[in-house]
């Protein structure tokens, strides 16, 4: 074993040399690698034919200029990316980013996070991910509309239904899909509802797209605490972020008898003892656009927003992030962990340092990482293909089931696989081994 930690290091400096100034990249790889041990012990031909070299590598990345021009008249100009990651198992999948700090090392980490997440999913899709250090905040719908248009004139001659299917994330959501899918029709005079996933219910999209990742993220704690004897009934929760990831796990929490008692936007954190009125956080957060303080101005003497530390420090049974990379920190961690927290499962991806995790699993906090916990929402968006192509159009309930079906599998998937690699009840262990054979028997399937 200490000669294959030998090697797994080695490999690791390699992709730390390939890709310089990269962090979250390199943050998403070590984490990956640092289960690999037992399946390189158990199997060496992974190491021997090179198969994790070449899955650190991207078969395509793909930069390039977004220029369109603002309510005043003037030009403006973003960097565009999609990195095409993997494609053994399907066509490129994942969502596009636009956030300010976008630049390829973070599409990169995103996109290898993506290929193992889609895998787990046991559908037919490969990893990919996209965005742009644009900015939406603050931009008028016809700035946000003409900035989709510049970005799908140059993304269109890379994406299609069997080749690269892109879909939301942070700062990209149905409006902005709408934008892109029209720009595309326009360009190829095509009907292609299958380029793009997380469409509107009118035009190709699929019930319970929005709500997916939450929804999912949800099923999947509730396996955990199943599996442990457990329930959401009565438990106190903590849920970071309030884009759809958060608000619609703070909808299924509250379904399943759970309370969610504290909330957060990049403006802050809100305790809401009496559990988030969530038709009030709907309207400020997705209709309104506005800050979370006018969640609590509105609600009254029930709620507050939070002034010490960060959300984590609001003593929780359960606490999901939700918001975005590396918002969980070993400190937070030791305050959710005193404070008596039992289960962590990431909604978004990565927000927990590797010092955080090391924390939970020190603790015996149940801890489930975003590649497993939140691929209801690309799942979902596997369901939305699957209809587009069949042209079919499938109802709410059957849909959730379906998703509800695919998160047991993968909770299930991670918990027979790191019983078989002697980890029991270790859900890191088990949803990066689980993804890497999957893919990684594809890859050497289809030849170098
Ligand atoms: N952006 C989402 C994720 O991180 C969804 C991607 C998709 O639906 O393709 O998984």
């Amino acid at each position: 074993m200490a000669q294959v930690d030998e090697q797994l290091q080695d490999l690791f400096s390699e992709v730390v040399a390939r890709n310089p100034g990269e962090q979250e990249f390199h943050q998403a790889v070590r984490e990956v690698f640092d289960s690999l041990a037992p399946v390189v012990a158990r199997h060496p031909h992974y190491a021997d034919l090179a198969v994790i070299q070449r899955l650190c590598e991207p078969e395509r990345q793909i930069i390039f200029r977004v220029p369109w021009v603002d309510d005043t008249g003037q030009v403006q100009i973003n960097r565009g990316f999609r990195v095409e990651f993997n494609s053994a198992l399907g066509p490129y999948k994942g969502g596009l980013r636009f956030h300010p700090s976008v630049y390829l090392g973070i599409v990169k980490f995103l996109g290898f996070e993506q290929i193992f997440k889609n895998a787990l999913t046991g559908l037919p899709i490969g990893g990919g991910k996209g965005g742009s250090d644009f900015d939406p905040k603050g931009r008028s719908d016809a700035e946000v509309m003409r900035f989709c248009q510049s970005f799908m004139t140059e993304l269109y001659r890379h994406v299609g239904e069997y080749t690269d299917v892109p879909a939301g994330d942070i700062g990209v959501g149905g409006r902005e899909i709408g934008y892109l899918f029209g720009q595309y029709k326009r360009i190829t005079n095509r009907y292609e509802s299958g380029v793009l996933t997380g469409k509107g219910l009118a035009w190709g999209g699929s019930q319970v797209r929005t709500e997916a990742t939450g929804y999912g993220l949800v099923f999947f704690v509730d396996e955990m605490l199943r599996a442990n004897g457990q329930s959401f009934d009565g438990r106190r929760v903590s849920v970071s972020g309030s884009g759809n990831v958060a608000i619609y796990a703070i909808e299924k929490v509250t379904a399943l008898g759970g309370t969610v008692v504290a909330c957060s936007d990049s403006s802050g954190y809100l305790v809401d003892e009496d559990g988030i009125d969530l038709d009030l956080l709907k309207d400020v957060k997705l209709n309104r656009r506005e800050r979370i303080d006018a969640y609590v101005a509105e609600r009254g003497g029930k709620a507050r927003l939070g002034t010490a530390g960060s959300i984590w420090h609001v003593p929780v049974d359960v606490a999901l992030p939700c918001a975005t990379q590396n918002e969980l920190s070993d400190s937070d961690a030791a305050a959710l962990i005193a404070n008596g927290c039992r289960v962590v499962a990431e909604g978004a991806n990565m927000p927990c340092t590797p010092e955080a995790v090391k924390a939970f699993d020190a603790a015996g906090v149940l801890f489930a990482p975003g590649k497993a916990a939140n691929a209801g929402g690309v799942a979902t968006s596997a369901l939305e293909m699957q209809q587009n192509a069949s042209r079919d159009s499938w109802s709410f309930e059957y849909t959730e089931g379906r998703l509800a079906e695919i998160m047991r599998g993968i909770h299930d998937r991670c918990l027979r696989t790191a019983d078989e690699y002697g980890d029991p009840g270790n859900y890191v262990q088990g949803a990066n081994i689980s993804g890497f054979v999957h893919v990684a028997d594809a890859m050497l399937a289809l030849g170098v």
